[in-house]
C-alpha cells in the first residue's frame, strides 16, 4: 500500500506532524516526542521482520512487547479474526451469555494449564488480569470469612502493569509511583528475588524477604503473593533453582494465594507452555495475556484452581466484576487459532531449541567483549548485563547509559532490542524474538 503511495516521504512527515499534535504515547518521554516526533513509523511486517516508512527493515528482537510470538503478517490469525468478525464480531459474556470461541478457548486453556487450574476469567490484557487476580483472591478470602486478608506481596523489579492495583504491585519505582497512586493494601514491593525464602531467619537477606513480610504483617492480613516466574520488564531475572518451589511452600504454610504472572512467560515463550512448568509448581491463580493471541487481538485472563472456583461459585448473587471485552469472541477465535499453530508447528520446543542457540550467542558476546556479562536465557526470553568490569563486579557509573547506547547502535544496524537501566548502574539488555525464529535468524 505504501509503495503505491505517491510520496511515502511526504506521508511520513504528515503522520509525524499529526502524531506530535494528537497522540500521547505510553512509556515515552512526552517532551522529546513532541519535539522530535515518532522515532519509527511502522508500515508493515513479515515473520521476524518489521518495515518502516523510510524503507528500512528491522529484526524484531523483542517481539514488539514480548507478545508477537507468531511473528508479523500471520495470515491464519487474520483469517480466524475475519471469519469470526463476519459471523459475530462481538458478543458479551455478561449476564450469563456465552458464545462458542470463548467457551472453547476456556476449555483449551484449562487443558494446557498445569494441575487443576481449570477455570478462566477473561480480561483484555495483563494489567486487568492482575487486578482481577487480586480481587478474586480477596473475594475468596471474604467468602471464607477472612475479611482482613487483603494485602498483596510483590517483588522488587516485578512488573505487573499500570492499572492502579497492578501499578502498586509493580516493583519498578517509575511505574509504581507514577502520578502518586497509592493503595494501602498493596504496599509491599520490597521482597528481593533472593534465595532467602529457602532459608530461615538467620539468612543475611531475610530482611525484606517474602517470609519476613508475612511474619511482620501477619498471615491473616495477607491475601496473596504475586511473582513472575521469570521477571521480564525488571530486566529478565531468572529465579535461583528452588526459589519458586520455596515460595509455593511458603504460601501453603501460611495459607496465602500464589499468583503467577505469566503475561510474558505464558504460551511457550520460555520453552515450556508456562513459566511455572520449569519448576513444576501449580499457583492458585495464573495471569495470562500477550502470547495468548500473539498480539493479534487484545486478550488476557486469570486462570484459577478448582477449590477457588468452587468457593466463588457458591456465591449466590452477582459477581460484580467484568470488562466489556471479557471473553471477546473475535479475540478468543484468534487465541484458539494461535494455540493451534503453536501446537501444530512445535513452537514451544522450537523456543527451547532456539533458546540454546541464543545462549551460545550470548556466551560468544561475553568472550568477545569484556563488558558483556551474565548472559541468561530460558527459551526465547534472554538478557545480559553490561558492566565496566564484570570480573571485579564494577558496574558502569550511574551516569553512563550503556544499555541504551548499545540498543541505539543495534537500532541503527536494523535490530530492535530493549534496554533496562531504571536503577543507577543497571545496564541490562533484553532479547525475546518471535517463537518462529530459526538458527540463521538467531545467529544474525
Ligand atoms: N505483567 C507482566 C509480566 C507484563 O510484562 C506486562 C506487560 O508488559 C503486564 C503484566 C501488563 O500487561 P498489559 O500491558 O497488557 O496490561
Amino acid at each position: 500500500k505504501l509503495a503505491q503511495h505517491s510520496n511515502p516521504e511526504k506521508l511520513a512527515s504528515e503522520l509525524s506532524i499529526l502524531d506530535r499534535k494528537h497522540l500521547l504515547h505510553p512509556s515515552t518521554n512526552p517532551k522529546a516526542q513532541v519535539q522530535h516526533g515518532p522515532k519509527l513509523i511502522f508500515s508493515g511486517g513479515k515473520g521476524i521482520h518489521l518495515h518502516d516508512m523510510k524503507g528500512n527493515t528491522y529484526i524484531d528482537g523483542v517481539s514488539m512487547l514480548w507478545n508477537v510470538n507468531l511473528g508479523h503478517g500471520q495470515k491464519e490469525l487474520a483469517d480466524a479474526s475475519y471469519q469470526q468478525m463476519t459471523n459475530i464480531a462481538y458478543a458479551s459474556t455478561f449476564y450469563g451469555y456465552a458464545n462458542e470461541p470463548t467457551v472453547r478457548l476456556a476449555e483449551k486453556i484449562a487443558a494446557l494449564a498445569p494441575g487443576d487450574l481449570n477455570t478462566i476469567f477473561f480480561t483484555s490484557g495483563g494489567s486487568e488480569s492482575n487486578d482481577t487476580a487480586f480481587k478474586l483472591s480477596r473475594f475468596y478470602w471474604q467468602l471464607r470469612g477472612y475479611t482482613e486478608k487483603r494485602k498483596i506481596i510483590s517483588l522488587r523489579r516485578g512488573y505487573h502493569g499500570v492499572t492502579v492495583a497492578a501499578q502498586r504491585a509493580t516493583g519498578i519505582d517509575a511505574y509504581r509511583n507514577f502520578s502518586g497512586s497509592i493503595d494501602p493494601d498493596i504496599d509491599n514491593a520490597k521482597a528481593h528475588l533472593t534465595e532467602c525464602e529457602l532459608g530461615a531467619k538467620d539468612h543475611p537477606e531475610y530482611e525484606g524477604s517474602i517470609r519476613s513480610i508475612i511474619e511482620k504483617e501477619g498471615k491473616d492480613r495477607i491475601a496473596a503473593v504475586i511473582v513472575e516466574p521469570i521477571q521480564g520488564a525488571g530486566g529478565v531475572h531468572i529465579p535461583p533453582e528452588g526459589y519458586l518451589k520455596a515460595v509455593r511452600k511458603l504460601c501453603d504454610e501460611f495459607d496465602i494465594h500464589l499468583i503467577a504472572d505469566e503475561v510474558i512467560c505464558g504460551l511457550g515463550r520460555t520453552g515450556k507452555m508456562f513459566g511455572v512448568d520449569h519448576w513444576e509448581i501449580v499457583p492458585d491463580f495464573m495471569s495470562i495475556a500477550k502470547g495468548i493471541t500473539s498480539g493479534y487481538a487484545q486478550l488476557g485472563g486469570v486462570i484459577m484452581k478448582e477449590h477457588i472456583r468452587d468457593t466463588i461459585t457458591e456465591y449466590d448473587d452477582m459477581l460484580a466484576h467484568g470488562f466489556t471485552y471479557s471473553g471477546h469472541p473475535t479475540a478468543c477465535a484468534v487465541g484458539l487459532k494461535n494455540i493451534e499453530i503453536i501446537e501444530r508447528d512445535g513452537l514451544v520446543s522450537n523456543a527451547s531449541l532456539m533458546g540454546q542457540e541464543l545462549e551460545k550467542g550470548l556466551h560468544y558476546l561475553e568472550d568477545k567483549y569484556h563488558f558483556v556479562t551474565n548472559g541468561r536465557t530460558k527459551g526465547l526470553l534472554a538478557g545480559f548485563d553490561l558492566m565496566e568490569d564484570p570480573k571485579a563486579d564494577i558496574p558502569f557509573d550511574g551516569s553512563v547509559k550503556a544499555a541504551t547506547t548499545l540498543v541505539e547502535n543495534c537500532y541503527e544496524r536494523g535490530l530492535l532490542i530493549r534496554p533496562f537501566d531504571f536503577e543507577p548502574g543497571m545496564n541490562i539488555v533484553a532479547i525475546a524474538p518471535p517463537l518462529i525464529v530459526n538458527k540463521n535468524d538467531v545467529e544474525k
